[in-house]
């Protein structure tokens, strides 16, 4: 039988920096696919339909649940993110190895239907840091900031749960180690 790709989920708090560690790894692994989720949340400046989310309605969103489109879906911070399942399924089966980048209840949800799956969270070099970079991205409103800083509280409490824990300080050290634990993981 062939074998099929490998499934990485990449984890942590908002702002730690998993889409620039992520984007970073792909420059130099494009054979890697990432999976892109649904999300009921409003686009920010310079994100794309099809290309950083898909922007679903709540309605649609509730529609795909009902239709058993989700291979894990969560509330994150008043909005629904979710990722399709038939994605996934086909790229595993094609022998690709594809990362999924959600939360940690999604991340558990994963680690329970299929535990094949390698849990990597990126963790933040400090809680100050971590501050600096959520706020410094100019994406939210303060208000939004403190909600997602009161999140990361509870997401870096499931660090421990998670197979590989890499620490978000340089950049290119960060997206190196990502690409170790990829490698030797990969479709083994
Ligand atoms: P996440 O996807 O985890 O929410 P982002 O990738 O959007 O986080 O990064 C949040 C902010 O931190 C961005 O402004 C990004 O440029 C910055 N950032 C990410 N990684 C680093 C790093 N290693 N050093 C300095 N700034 C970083
Ligand atoms: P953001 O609004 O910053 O893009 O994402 C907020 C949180 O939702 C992040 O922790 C991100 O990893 C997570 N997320 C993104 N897509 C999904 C998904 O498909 N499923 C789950 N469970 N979480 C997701």
């Amino acid at each position: 039988m062939l074998k099929k790709g490998s499934l990485f989920v990449i984890s942590g708090p908002s702002g730690v920096g998993k889409n620039t560690v992520i984007n970073e790894f792909l420059k130099n692994n494009a054979d890697v696919k990432l999976s892109i989720s649904c999300t009921t949340r409003h686009p920010r400046g310079g994100e794309k339909d099809g290309i950083n989310y898909f922007f679903l309605t709540k309605e649609e969103f509730e529609n795909d649940i009902k239709q058993g489109k989700f291979l894990e879906w969560a509330e994150f911070n008043g909005n629904f993110y979710g990722t399709k399942q038939e994605y996934v399924e086909k790229t595993l089966a094609n022998q690709q190895d594809i990362i999924l980048e959600i939360d940690t209840q999604g991340a558990m949800q994963i680690k329970k239907k299929l535990p094949d799956a390698v849990l990597i969270f990126i963790a933040p070099p400090s809680r100050e840091v971590l501050e600096n970079r959520l706020k410094g991205r100019g994406t939210e409103s303060d208000e939004v900031v403190k909600k997602r800083l009161n999140i990361a509280i509870g997401e870096l409490e499931k660090m421990k749960d998670f197979d590989f824990v890499v620490v978000n300080d340089d950049l290119s050290n960060a997206a190196k180690e990502l690409e170790n634990i990829i490698k030797r993981k990969a479709a083994k």
